[in-house]
């Protein structure tokens, strides 16, 4: 197991106080090592999960040479000349149902999309430039040799690796495994994430909301980010404002044989001017940094490994803010729960889009704004979902992306490019 000062040593400039993102994400990803049970699952009950085993074709695919397309197979040796040629139409191939006699110089078969190639043929010239009359077939000048033929294995070779460990398995995965006849798959078993909120402030759905209290919105944000995650989303409610309590609910997440959880996701309670003891515990339990990262929103946040009577999880203390929240969590514990769950690392694609709204920025933090993109004539735009501040879920909640400043950048003026990180993506 690793130690965060093993690996904070790697970095030459570590600096709790100020710590750019990018050097937060790599003591995460050193400091996790992935789970390392499997379980078998039918193809379909494999979707979404992470693959722990390559999958290595038995197979050629195809299986065969065959046609590209419905037309006539005929020799390579013997294709029209200028003027055209007529043939003599000698049997047909179907997909499933392949012609078995020979093609001699003079003569071509019917065939259609997917029949192997009949076994003297290398060459299909499409339907519509074949004039099929009777036993006849007219084929035009220009036909090239081998045109329209897929090759066996051209898919994939037998011994061949179709999907490597550590992908997340998606549609296309499940199509692929079944088109190799593989009914299971090996999966790793789900990381299991228990998470809480903490606040003396905060009430559940059901209970009345007193004067000066919040309903508890993270534990449903982190629900819903945790579960699109692909991970065992564990609900341990609310924690009051109290050590022992704070103590009591760390050391269930460890050790209770009914959550025995992987990592801790907590929000609240880690920022300047929360009492001092949330440091003190969190750092008694294990090995526990407090970090001021250089981003906005989301500065704070702790960051380690807690244990109790044996059972260890990987702890992330997030910031209480609802946005601050979300932010940090994609930010940095989306791919740091990937990597606990043993998916391989891959980076979230972005769009440039024509920035719309001046952002004001100081360079030396990265910075996460709402944004709302659309396609316009000219390409992408995006502008922000209006007041900011890192409390207004409403914003996050109209957004359909994040816009991301980088650590170097300053202000962005009114048609300037920026990415801008989607929320959704087809698969
Ligand atoms: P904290 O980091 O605990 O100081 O919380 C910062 C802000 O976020 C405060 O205004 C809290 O009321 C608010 N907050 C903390 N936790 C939650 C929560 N679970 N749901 C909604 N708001 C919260
Ligand atoms: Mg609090």
């Amino acid at each position: 197991m690793n130690t965060l000062a093993a690996v904070t040593s790697c970095l030459s400039d570590y600096d709790p106080n100020a710590l750019p993102l990018a050097h937060a994400k790599r003591i995460l990803a050193d400091f996790i090592t992935p789970v390392e049970e499997s379980e078998t699952l039918t193809l379909r009950a494999a979707l979404g999960r992470v693959l722990a085993d390559a999958v290595i074709s038995a197979i050629d695919v195809p299986a065969h040479d065959n046609s590209a397309m419905d037309g006539v197979a005929l020799r390579g040796d013997d294709l029209p000349d200028v003027a055209g040629k007529s043939y003599r139409v000698v049997g047909a191939a179907f997909a499933g149902k392949p012609f078995a006699g020979a093609v001699g110089i003079g003569e071509c078969v019917r065939i259609m999309t997917g029949a192997v190639m009949p076994r003297d043929c290398d060459t299909i010239v499409p339907q519509e430039f074949a004039r099929i009359e009777n036993d006849r077939a007219l084929l035009p000048a220009g036909v090239k040799r081998g045109q329209h033929r897929r090759f066996a294995g051209e898919d994939l070779k037998a011994g061949a690796a179709a999907i490597e460990a550590g992908r997340v398995l998606t549609p296309s995965d499940l199509g692929l495994a079944a088109s190799l006849g593989i009914p299971t798959l090996n999966v790793k078993r789900r990381a299991r994430v228990a998470f809480f909120s903490t606040g003396d402030e905060l009430a559940s759905i059901g209970e009345p909301l007193a004067e000066g209290s919040v309903y508890d919105s993270n534990r449903y944000t982190i629900y819903g980010m945790l579960t699109r995650l692909g991970v065992e989303a564990i609900d341990l409610g609310v924690v009051r404002d109290d050590p022992a309590a704070l103590e009591a609910a760390l050391r269930r997440a460890c050790e209770d044989p009914k959550i025995r959880a992987d990592a801790i996701v907590t929000s609240g309670g880690v920022s300047v001017g929360e009492a001092d003891y949330t440091k003190e515990i969190m750092q008694r339990l294990g090995d526990v940094a407090f970090w001021k990262i250089a981003m906005k929103p989301g500065r704070p946040m702790a960051f380690g490994r807690v244990s109790s009577n044996g059972c260890s999880a990987i702890l992330f203390g997030l910031p209480g803010n609802p946005v601050a929240v979300m932010v940090t969590f994609y930010a940095l514990v989306r791919d740091a729960l990937l990597r606990l769950s043993g998916a391989r690392y891959c980076e979230l694609p972005t769009l440039t889009a024509i920035c719309d709204t001046p952002l004001k920025k100081n360079p030396g933090r990265t910075e996460y704004q709402r944004g709302i993109a659309w396609r316009a004539t000219d390409g992408w735009h995006v502008r922000v979902t209006g007041a900011q501040g890192s409390g207004i879920l409403r914003s996050m909640s109209e957004a359909n992306c994040l816009i991301v400043l980088p650590h170097e950048r300053a202000s962005v003026a009114v048609g300037e490019l920026v990415e801008a990180l989607p929320f959704e993506g087809i698969v």
